[in-house]
């Protein structure tokens, strides 16, 4: 584990990075939270409105039913390290650019880079599709993503289990009970018994 140090200087990088038109937008840098030692990495897409106005990762209607899927799983935020692939806000929660995904990953390149996680979380498909890049794995066309939500993806490096991003149970409410599913297999991965390609599902 690197010392703590490091993620100030990280953070404070953020806090005050430019390299993008996003930074434009940002009200407040939404930075990092949760446990940097649990060794399990979340990446969410990017901070929407009410992170952007309040620096705080997973606020309002999706962190309501983030904490929702949490409890239900009998975990709790604390047993992850938070981040966003994207640290400032995407005007109506469009898909970053080529350019802002360009100028933004690199910081989260450098916070895995710190973190050496066992397991990241991806919750949605702009994180899974960043995790597959970087693994150098083949990508499924857009529409066959959803298949990959709830399985194990073993990498090299650390061991994926994507996830549908919170949000999603706003437009799909239906989708609940799936998710709720896919969600309570993080008891085992914060408790250790999913870590390595023994229990691989693809
Ligand atoms: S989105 Fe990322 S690259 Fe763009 S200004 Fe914000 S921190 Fe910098």
């Amino acid at each position: 584990m690197r010392p703590v140090s490091d993620h100030k200087v990280l953070y404070q990088a953020i806090a005050s990075c430019t390299k993008c038109n996003l930074a434009q937008l940002r009200v407040k840098a939404v930075l990092p939270e949760g446990n940097s030692r649990s060794g399990i990495m979340m990446i969410a897409q990017s901070p929407g409105e009410v992170e952007n106005r309040t620096g705080r990762m997973f606020v309002g209607p999706s962190g309501k039913l983030f904490d929702e899927l949490l409890d239900a799983a009998g975990v709790s935020r604390n047993d992850f390290y938070l981040t966003n692939l994207i640290k400032c806000m995407l005007p109506k929660s469009r898909r970053p650019s080529r350019t802002q995904w360009e100028a933004c990953t690199p910081w989260l390149e450098e916070e895995i880079r710190i973190i050496s996680p066992r397991v990241v979380v991806p919750l949605g498909f702009q994180a899974l599709k960043f995790l597959l890049i970087r693994a150098g794995m083949p990508r499924p066309p857009r529409k066959e993503y959803r298949f990959l939500f709830g399985k194990f993806i073993q990498t090299n490096d650390y061991l994926v289990y994507p996830l549908r991003h919170p949000t999603a149970l706003l437009f799909n409410p239906e989708k609940r009970k799936v998710m709720t599913g896919n969600y309570s297999k993080l008891k085992q991965i914060v408790g250790g018994s999913v870590s390595n390609s023994r229990d691989l599902y693809l």
